[in-house]
């Protein structure tokens, strides 16, 4: 079975149900089993317009559903749990699923890159991340997730004007 991270986030109605109720229907999918799930922490948005605050978390599945049917899932779970998309990119979301790791598949699709074309920047991937697989290897760059979490650039941490 494929090691597979999921990342989730929300910042918009009720937080904590939206992500319990993600997790319960991935779940609920026939070909899905939950194997772990980090801490859920909360953290100041990135990018986007100013917003609230989101809670982050991710979790590790096994999965025999393929990248492409996992993504659709993941979508369909976004759509029952209230998600539309707006003009506006990084905008406020009840929840947002996203295909972080697919074991050492490496993906250049634009509807589908894996690994997450951004999760080696974000802490708020990287900390739930490193709680869970600390010595998984990230494909492309080839360092293993606690490194990425140390040699993080300082800048990603400035708080952002207000
Ligand atoms: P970000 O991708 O920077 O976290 P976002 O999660 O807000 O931003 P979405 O609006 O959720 O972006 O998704 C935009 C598009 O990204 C989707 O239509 C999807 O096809 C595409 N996409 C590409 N790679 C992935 C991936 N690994 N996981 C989820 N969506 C992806
Ligand atoms: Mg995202
Ligand atoms: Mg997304």
């Amino acid at each position: 079975m494929p090691r597979v991270f999921i990342g989730i986030g929300s910042n918009e109605g009720d937080r904590l149900t939206m992500i319990s109720q993600a997790i319960r229907q991935l779940s609920a999918t026939r070909g899905i089993r939950l194997v772990q799930m980090a801490t859920i922490r909360e953290t100041d948005p990135v990018g986007g317009p100013p917003q609230e605050r989101y809670l982050n978390t991710v979790i590790e599945i096994e999965t025999e559903l393929a990248p492409p049917a996992l993504l659709r899932t993941l979508q369909g779970i976004e759509h029952a749990l209230g998600r539309r998309r707006q003009a506006e990119r990084w905008g406020p979301r009840t929840i947002d699923l996203d295909l972080l790791l697919y074991d050492d598949r490496i993906l250049h699709d634009p509807s589908l890159t894996v690994p997450h074309p951004r999760m080696h920047e974000r802490r708020f991937v990287l900390e739930p991340l490193a709680e869970l697989a600390p010595a998984f290897i990230h494909p492309v760059i080839k360092r293993d997730i606690a490194a990425l979490l140390r040699e993080l650039p300082a800048a990603h941490d400035a708080p952002t004007a207000s």
